[in-house]
Order: C-alpha cells, then sequence, then structure tokens
C-alpha cells in the first residue's frame, strides 16, 4: 500500500477545514489508519467503533491483541456515548489536564466501541489530546479514534512523521505530519474507577499534579516491583528497545567510561546517551546528548529520538546515564529501563 504523507502547519487557523485533514478524515471514516501527531508522540489512529479498523492497527503495529488501545475524542461531551459513569475525581482531572498528556480509565458502555480496541476488558482508557492537528482531525472525522503510539510494537515510540514511516512505511495509509512533537513520552495513565486513583504509567503529567488536584494517587505496585502484575496490560510488554542492548549505569561518569572502555578492548562499537551538561566528559564511537539533565522535560522530548538515533550508526552496546525519578523524571526511567530490559549496572 502507498502511504501518503500530509503536511500540515500546526499554526494554521481552521485546520479542521485543511484539506490534508479533511482527506485523512476520509480514510479515518473508511475505516482505513492514518498516523497523527499528538503532543506527546505520534499516534496510529482508526475508527475506534470499526472492528475492521482497529484490526489493521493491530496488524501494522504487529501489537499483541491483548493490549488495549487509548481512545482519543476532540471534546468531553463524547464520553457520554461509551462511557456508563465519570466519578468526581475524574471529572476534576478533566478540568485540569484536558485537553493533555493524562489518559483516565473509565467502567465502559459495552456495545458501543470495537471490543478489540479495549481488549475485552470492562474499562476504557480516554484522553483529549492536546495538539491543533490532532485536534482538527478528530474533529472533521467525528468519530472516537483509537490511536496507540504510531511505531512496530516493541520499538521506540515516534516523535516525528520520519520515524512514523521508518517503521510503518507501506502498512498505513498515511501520515499527518505535523513535525516534531513536544512532550516527547507517552501520556500518564490513571486509572478512576477505584475511590483511590492508581497511575498505571508514568507521563507526562506528574504524580504531584495529579495530587495537588485530587489529593492521594496511588502507584500501580508494578511500577515499583517487577514481580507484580501491571494493571494495564501494556505495561508487561518490553518496549522502547534500541536494536543494541542498553545498561543503564548507575555510577560516576569515570565509571561509566570505564565500562565503554573495557567494552572497545573487546573490539565493540560503544555509545554513549548522556545529556548536554556531560557530553565533552565521554569518549565513545558515538556520545549522544538527550536534553539537559537540569531541564528534564527537554530530555523526555529528545529520549525516543536519541534512542533511534544508535540504530543509525550501528553501535554494538549502549551505556545510559540514570535520571532522578520525580516529575517527569519519573516517565523517563520507566522507559529508559523498559528500553534496556531492567539491565544496570551499579558501580
Ligand atoms: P500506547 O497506546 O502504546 O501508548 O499504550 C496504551 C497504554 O494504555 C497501554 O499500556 C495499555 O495497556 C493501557 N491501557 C489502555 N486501555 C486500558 C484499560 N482499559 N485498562 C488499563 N490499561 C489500559
Ligand atoms: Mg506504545
Amino acid at each position: 500500500m502507498d502511504t501518503k504523507v500530509w503536511i500540515v502547519d500546526k499554526y494554521v487557523d481552521k485546520l479542521e477545514n485543511n484539506p490534508q485533514v479533511v482527506d485523512a478524515a476520509h480514510f479515518l471514516r473508511e475505516n482505513e489508519v492514518v498516523a497523527l501527531p499528538t503532543e506527546t508522540v505520534y499516534g496510529l489512529g482508526g475508527n475506534a467503533e470499526s472492528d475492521e479498523a482497529v484490526a489493521k492497527i493491530f496488524m501494522a503495529k504487529g501489537r499483541p491483541s491483548d493490549n488495549p488501545l487509548i481512545i482519543h475524542i476532540a471534546d468531553k461531551q463524547q464520553l457520554t456515548r461509551f462511557v456508563k459513569e465519570v466519578p468526581e475525581k475524574a471529572e476534576r482531572l478533566m478540568d485540569k489536564f484536558w485537553p493533555g498528556p493524562l489518559t483516565i480509565i473509565f467502567k465502559k458502555k459495552h456495545g458501543i466501541l470495537s471490543e478489540k480496541a479495549t481488549a475485552g476488558l470492562d474499562t476504557v482508557a480516554v484522553r483529549l489530546p492536546d495538539h491543533p492537528v490532532a485536534l482538527a482531525l478528530l474533529q472533521a472525522c467525528q468519530l472516537p479514534i483509537a490511536a496507540p503510539s504510531a511505531n512496530s510494537s516493541g520499538k521506540p515510540s515516534p516523535t516525528n512523521a520520519g520515524h512514523v514511516l521508518d517503521d510503518l512505511n507501506g502498512k498505513i495509509s498515511g501520515v499527518l505530519d505535523g513535525g516534531p512533537t513536544g512532550v516527547g513520552v507517552e501520556s500518564t495513565v490513571i486509572d478512576c474507577t477505584e475511590s483511590i486513583p492508581v497511575i498505571l504509567r508514568p507521563g507526562g503529567v506528574t504524580k504531584e499534579q495529579i495530587e495537588a488536584v485530587i489529593g492521594e494517587v496511588q502507584l500501580d505496585p508494578a511500577l515499583l516491583d517487577e514481580a507484580s502484575k501491571p494493571k494495564s496490560p501494556g505495561m508487561k510488554y518490553k518496549h522502547y528497545a534500541p536494536d543494541a542492548p542498553l545498561y543503564l549505569v548507575n555510577g560516576s561518569k569515570v565509571f561509566l567510561q570505564e565500562l565503554v572502555e573495557e567494552k572497545q578492548r573487546d573490539g565493540l562499537r560503544v555509545g554513549i546517551l548522556t545529556t548536554k551538561e556531560n557530553r565533552s566528559e565521554y569518549n565513545a564511537a558515538l556520545v549522544l546528548a538527550c536534553g539537559k539533565r537540569s531541564e528534564l522535560e527537554t530530555v523526555a522530548t529528545a529520549l525516543y529520538d536519541t534512542l533511534r538515533a544508535f540504530n543509525q550508526e550501528k553501535v554494538d552496546i549502549i551505556f545510559s546515564e540514570m535520571f532522578p525519578n520525580t516529575g517527569v523524571g519519573h516517565a523517563i526511567m520507566n522507559r529508559l529501563q523498559k528500553a534496556a530490559g531492567n539491565r544496570i549496572i551499579n558501580e
């Protein structure tokens, strides 16, 4: 299949009437799948009410069928169609963080959405994204859109249209290219079906920000302890992995450089993931600065592009610095640990 590329300027007014957006919306209404920019990462969208469209999403990504999709809407009113009840805490979270990188799990009404989209669960994950192109597309097609990240399953999520094409060219109807995304890591997923809501996946909105609005929330124990079974089916899978094995290094810069030299003596091409502050302190075949450590948001924004860049340069092994586990650092460390398959070297 030919994958169309629709280039869209996200700063233009009335994007829902933009011919590129209207064309992409037409494909969605025909139950085809198209990739779209959001403020977190690029999503692969399809009509959430159509088994046919949802099957195409799973097929293009090679995604395990027990991993449910996030449903994207343009307007809170759309919730009533497929959500059973909106708890008061969820209402407050929506008022504060929508549009934005927060996905909320609700009890679902049966018989509206494709069962494949929700993996047959009694709940549904919903988000209202904060990106003009995503919102325009959702308005133009007037459908709830199921959209997981637009990468091949297991690869780092795409943060620009080039990443989407690297993985899915020829497998999807098109990609709306609205430029690079901003946040860089996926949405936070919070289960609001419990009286004390539970964070299932750390992401663009931090635990601290959420607690400032609704008080105490819990973390899914699986986020802290590898042995627990995650409540979010997708969290059990290895994810975000670059081609070469990645090791997180819990130690000094000198220690990390020693690890590099040991591997170089074995004849390996070594990559290092660091930040602007520390870049010049290392010596290796490929030293990449992933944002600035003093502004963790910039690390989140650059993370997946950096992981993908190691593939381009064909390194044999990658060592990465670690980041503080607070604020958006929580999401960064969660993704890095998965990308590393939890391989951590302590000094
Ligand atoms: P992705 O779309 O690739 O960013 O992944 C979506 C994440 O949301 C995965 O970790 C899913 O398992 C999770 N998710 C989607 N729907 C539900 C649900 N009803 N209950 C719990 N987790 C969900
Ligand atoms: Mg994903």
